[in-house]
């Protein structure tokens, strides 16, 4: 590869990782996983490390943190602030060590004690006090100049405003963590990834009574510029913090040796998922300040210190709960709660246990305490149990053979194929009898490939369940907008874009249509092979109400399991009221329309029974002459076809609007059927 083709692959790479920070930094909303961001950064230090001759003050090894938004005053700081180096293994630390011999100049016997500190994910602050005042406050910005952030900073509790400790130095900055502990998360993980992007994004607000809503915590470790610091090392110094009135991390230690780091390393990943505050690593630091500052800085962070971070797609936790959650298809999967983990920057608390066989298999039971892997987009699963932790009293998980949520009996179906039990465990209710089926079928029903209905989410579906505006499919037609209007998040705006989209989802296609109710084994592909074949919907529900459904075996890629799959979903007299109420209210296109023929660009709507020819009949016959039926009287309609009893109120909508009304026999000379 030549040069300026190196070079453009580079520059892409570094603008890609600029764009990266200031979505972290700068608007607390990360655009990547740290996984993600991490392999990215890699990359970027590899090719720098293979052609010398690309550089740039972007690179990561170079640069920290991003450039001081423009929403602050900014401020240079009288000391930098730099990152951290990294280490993700003992022969990572046993290299930092020996780098630093080697820098000292010292042999192996030379003991280095180090003050280890874990290293809580949040946002660093820099706290400038003269004689005793807490006077300006700025966040670590790009390490050089800082954002001025003095009135946010004023909010947090654990920061002194005022100092009288004689020993306290007269000028100092006293460096820490602003952090937003687990607890407090809660109510803030609707908005932002994790609790650092919380922290971030809460400390960095404009109004600083925003802030002060916030519960924001400080924890303090360290110094910038000093005049007048009297301890020489870290330990003395974080006592120090104490009695001046600073809180400071309960974990912070001194220790000599890898061995020993690597001790206190796994005791506190152990500890992890019981802290209230969240943390990414443990940091070690040499505690002697003077070889402190023999050691110095390399371009972004200190010689004399290094971040040893825990794995970014796993870590430990405690189940707390074995929950079985319900799918559309009655499908009943396990899925462990536990103690919340932040895996690689995002918040776990569940994790697939995927079906009854994996528990009996690993022998999974409520209260033990295993490691969890989250990697790439897989769905967090558990990796394995730690028996020597497993509390002497627990029990094996008895997985229910009656379903939790409606109380039918649960089987495993028998594949006449492979001979065996399937592994996934049923609930063998039919229909909308079970309300967690009949949840997962509604939001199957709006989904993207079905009806399509946008702004209403699976959460709005819930939201709106509980608040019993809907049990079934078909009440997404009837909701009550003046209701809606006045919830919590809702609007006047909000609530006319979703009535337009439901409008919209009115027109539908026959397949879109047979794919929405949610048949097992009916999938977009099904749908299509039993749409082509029954063209349109009036076919569709004749075949139902005859239970015909062996005519779909001359179709190819229809076989037995759908077919009795059809069979036990309409055996569920429900289904088919669902089915009927729904036609009456959609638009649905038939399958392959007679682009040209003698009825096209033609609407027809009934109302009361017709002569001699079912509804069924008369839609049909409509559709296949390249006609459409609907269900709601509007200036565009062109046919009101009435028969015995119509509806008052149609026939007066009709003649108001000056549509024609026609009889069934009208109807069939258009179609040329009698003259
Ligand atoms: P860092 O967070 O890894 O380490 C430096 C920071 O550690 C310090 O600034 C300080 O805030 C903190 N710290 C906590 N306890 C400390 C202690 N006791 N002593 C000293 N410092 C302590 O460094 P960084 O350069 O800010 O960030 C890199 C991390 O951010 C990486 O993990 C990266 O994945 C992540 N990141 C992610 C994205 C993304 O888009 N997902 C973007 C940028 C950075």
């Amino acid at each position: 590869m030549d040069k300026i083709k190196i070079k453009k692959i580079y520059e892409e790479k570094i603008n890609l990782l600029s764009k990266y920070n200031l979505f972290y930094y700068d608007k607390s909303k990360p655009k990547v996983s740290d996984q993600q961001y991490d392999s990215l950064k890699n990359e970027i230090l590899l090719l720098e490390k293979k052609y010398k001759f690309l550089k740039s003050k972007n690179s990561p090894a170079e640069a920290v943190g991003h450039k001081p938004s423009k929403n602050f005053k900014k401020f240079q700081h009288r000391a930098s602030m730099l990152s951290l180096s990294n280490a993700f293994s003992e022969e990572d630390l046993k290299n930092f060590e020996k780098r630093i011999l080697n820098f000292l100049s010292e042999n192996k016997e030379f003991k280095i004690i180090y003050s280890a500190e874990p290293k809580i994910d949040g946002i660093s602050a820099s706290l400038t006090y003269k004689n005793g005042i807490f006077e300006r406050g700025l966040s670590r910005g790009d390490g050089k100049e800082g954002e001025d952030i003095t009135a946010n900073l004023y909010t947090i509790k654990d920061i002194p405003k005022k100092i009288l400790d004689k020993d306290f130095p007269k000028d100092i900055d006293i460096r820490g963590e602003v952090f937003i502990q687990n607890s407090d998360f809660e109510s803030l993980k609707e908005k932002f990834a994790n609790p650092r992007n919380a922290a971030s994004g809460s400390l960095r607000q404009k109004n600083s009574e925003d802030t002060k809503k916030i519960p924001l915590k400080f924890i303090a470790y360290t110094y910038g510029f000093e005049q007048g610091l009297r301890q020489k090392n870290q330990s003395d110094y974080l006592k120090k913090l104490d009695e001046w009135g600073f809180k400071t991390n309960p974990l912070n230690k001194t220790i000599s040796g890898v061995k020993n780091l690597i001790q206190n390393y796994n005791d506190i990943e152990q500890q992890r998922a019981n802290l209230d505050f969240d943390i990414d690593g443990i940091v070690y630091k040499i505690n002697n300040f003077e070889l402190q500052k023999r050691l110095g800085n390399v371009a972004n962070a200190p010689r004399w210190a290094i971040a040893h971070k825990f794995s970014s797609d796993k870590a430990i936790s405690k189940i707390l709960d074995i929950d079985i959650q319900i799918g559309r298809t009655g499908a009943l999967t396990p899925v462990a709660k536990i103690k919340p983990i932040n895996i690689g920057g995002v918040l776990v608390s569940n994790a697939t246990l995927h079906n009854e066989d994996e528990i009996k298999r690993k022998d999974i039971r409520i209260g033990d305490i295993v490691t969890v892997e989250r990697a790439g987009d897989v769905i967090p699963h558990i990796l394995s149990v730690d028996l020597n932790k497993r509390p002497k009293k627990s029990a094996k998980f008895i997985f229910p053979d009656k379903c939790p949520s409606c109380g039918s009996k649960t089987e495993k179906e028998f594949n006449k194929i492979t001979k065996k039990f399937d592994a996934v465990r049923r609930c063998s209710s039919e229909g909308f009898k079970c309300e967690k089926i009949s949840i997962e079928k509604i939001k199957h029903f709006i989904s993207k490939e079905a009806l399509n209905i946008d702004g209403l989410g699976k959460r709005v579906i819930e939201k709106f369940w509980n608040l019993k505006l809907l049990k079934k499919p078909q009440d997404i037609f009837k909701l009550d907008f003046n209701f809606i209007k006045n919830l919590e998040g809702w609007g006047e705006l909000s609530v006319k874009n979703l009535k337009n989209s439901i409008e919209k989802s009115r027109n539908t296609s026959l397949q879109r249509f047979i794919y929405s109710i949610g048949i097992r084994h009916i999938g977009i592909e099904n749908a299509k092979l039993i749409s082509d074949n029954v063209k349109n919907i009036s076919t569709f529900i004749e075949i139902v109400k005859k239970k015909k459904f062996e005519k779909f075996i001359n179709i190819d890629g229809i076989g037995e399991t759908q077919i009795n799959s059809l069979k036990t979903f309409f055996s569920e007299q429900s289904n088919l009221g669902i089915l009927i109420e729904l036609e009456d209210i959609l638009n649905i296109q038939s399958a392959s329309l007679i682009k040209n023929g003698i009825l096209k660009n033609k609407t027809f709507m009934f109302t009361g029974k017709l002569d001699g020819i079912s509804r069924a009949e008369a839609k049909s016959l409509i559709e296949n002459n390249s006609g459409t039926t609907v269900s709601n009287i509007s200036k565009n309609l062109d046919y009101l076809v009435i028969g015995e009893k119509p509806t008052k109120r149609k026939l007066e909508q009709a003649k108001v609007l000056k549509i024609e009304i026609i009889s069934k026999n009208d109807l069939l000379k258009l179609l040329n059927k009698i003259n």
